[in-house]
């Protein structure tokens, strides 16, 4: 229905050539922009036609049938919020409900639990699209892992599985909960060389396994990450250490997966451009932003006719790239910027400083040994107080003093600390290995206690 390119990919992703990773030069990319803006257009008009109650906020928002004839009629419809989603998920549903025959559940810290039906075709198509992702990493051998949520309601988990056997390996589904001498068990037992996982159980895996074993001796080949941000120091350590390629991958819980990943040059992530319509906006107006722009993450679903959203704010903190000449790997997506964090999760301190997620990812996880941390904010009078907990791979000396230089090196940490005077830096609690990770595919990094935030959603 969207054309013979579509069917082109499909037939590609298929065939003997994706194993090398490379599109036939034939597909320009401006046929990829033009196809994704039909079926956007394709799917505004069968969402106004199959959803009563979409067509009623689209009526209320001043829009008609008429008015849906190019993607430029996107910026005139009302944003969908997770608030939105999570009290009225009937209203997003286009077919009759004995189709929803998949299900998928989410709940963040903050208490919203949302709900995403899928058709068996739905399913399906993120099955072949999980596939088509894995399958462009050449020479990947035929045995993928994951360390995962190991629950059987967990939807992703199962596409995920399925799309690894839709890429012809063999898959393992292991879950964060089970010891670390499980895992690399498991890893040496099957030969595993890829595997599926969270930097936060990455970093277990490396910390906690025995001294003395030589981790790049297991023979991995590539590590896809997703579920929360990681810094290129992370990457650099890690590469090192395991001898493989990091992956970084890009998902919501709500869009199922695989929104957007990295090639071989792990160079910014390709968005799938034929299944996602992504827009960048600023959280405060919601004005759409230019390429390039830091602003939070939106996407409009372009093949899921189950339940598909329209202009989901995800919360996720990124930019697009502006659009150039096509990747070297020969992929024609466009591409988008490494996610920075949460929306949420970006922190306002002393008179106005804004501190960004991954500023303090990438200063807590430039000490090596560093597996995951916690930030509280609190406010103590009239200073916001900053107290940090880490956890690290047993003892280890000027931890404490390593931790503080690196934290007072960010800019909008050392000004109103030092300078101002309005924001104290508790001294940093060190914790054991598992205390803030164990049986969790990723932590909680920030709570503010001031506005009673923390949240826990996010990538996959
Ligand atoms: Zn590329």
């Amino acid at each position: 229905m969207f054309g013979s390119l579509y069917v082109a990919i499909e037939r590609w992703a298929r065939s003997s050539t994706s194993r090398q990773g490379k599109l036939p030069d034939h597909i320009p990319l401006w046929y990829i922009r033009q196809l994704s803006r039909a079926k956007l257009v394709w799917m505004l008009r069968y969402i106004y036609h199959n959803s009563p109650a979409q067509r009623d906020i689209w009526h209320a928002a001043g829009l008609k049938l008429g008015d849906i004839r190019s993607a430029d009629v996107l910026q005139h419809i009302p944003f969908t919020t997770a608030a939105e989603l999570a009290e009225h998920p009937d209203s997003y549903i286009c077919v009759a409900h004995d189709k929803l025959i998949h299900i998928l559940t989410t709940s963040s810290a903050k208490g919203l639990k949302k709900t995403i039906y899928l058709t068996a075709g739905d399913f399906d198509h993120q099955v072949r699209t999980m596939g088509t992702h894995l399958r462009r990493f050449p020479e990947a051998g035929r045995v993928a892992a994951m360390f995962l949520v190991h629950d059987p309601t967990w939807s992703v988990g199962t596409v995920i599985r399925r799309g690894i056997a839709e890429a012809g390996m063999l898959g393992f589904l292991s879950g964060v909960h089970r010891p670390v001498q499980d895992h690399l068990d498991l890893i040496k037992e099957y030969r595993i060389n890829r595997l599926i996982t969270s930097p936060t159980h990455l970093s277990r895996l490396t910390f906690e396994a025995p001294a003395g074993l030589d981790l790049k001796g297991l023979g991995i080949r590539y590590i896809h990450l997703g579920t929360q941000p990681w810094t290129e120091e992370f990457r650099s350590r890690m590469e090192q250490t395991w001898g493989a390629k990091l992956i970084d991958g890009y998902g919501s819980n709500e869009c199922v997966c695989a929104i957007a990943s990295e090639c071989l040059l792990q160079n910014n992530l390709h968005v799938s451009e034929v299944d996602f319509w992504m827009e960048i906006i600023d959280p405060a107006t919601g004005r759409v932003l230019p390429d390039g722009q830091d602003g939070e993450v939106v996407i409009t679903t372009l093949s899921r006719l189950g339940m598909p959203l329209v202009r989901y704010r995800t919360g996720d903190l990124s930019h697009l790239i502006p659009r150039k000449a096509r990747c070297p790997c020969g992929l024609p997506l466009r591409k988008m910027g490494r996610v920075r964090g949460r929306i949420d999760d970006m922190l306002i301190i002393g008179a106005g400083h804004n501190l960004y997620p991954d500023e303090v990812d990438r200063a807590v996880f430039s000490i090596p040994g560093i597996i995951d941390y916690q930030l509280v904010v609190e406010k103590d009078t009239f200073k916001d107080v900053m107290l940090l907990t880490v956890e690290a791979n047993g003892a280890q000396d000027n931890l404490r003093a390593s931790l503080l230089k690196e934290l007072l090196a960010v800019e909008s940490i050392n000004t109103p600390c030092n300078l101002s005077g309005n924001v104290v830096l508790a001294p940093i609690e060190i914790v054991a290995p598992g205390t803030l990770t164990r049986g969790r595919p990723k932590s909680i990094r920030i709570i503010d206690k001031r506005t009673g935030n923390s949240n826990q959603e996010a990538i996959l």
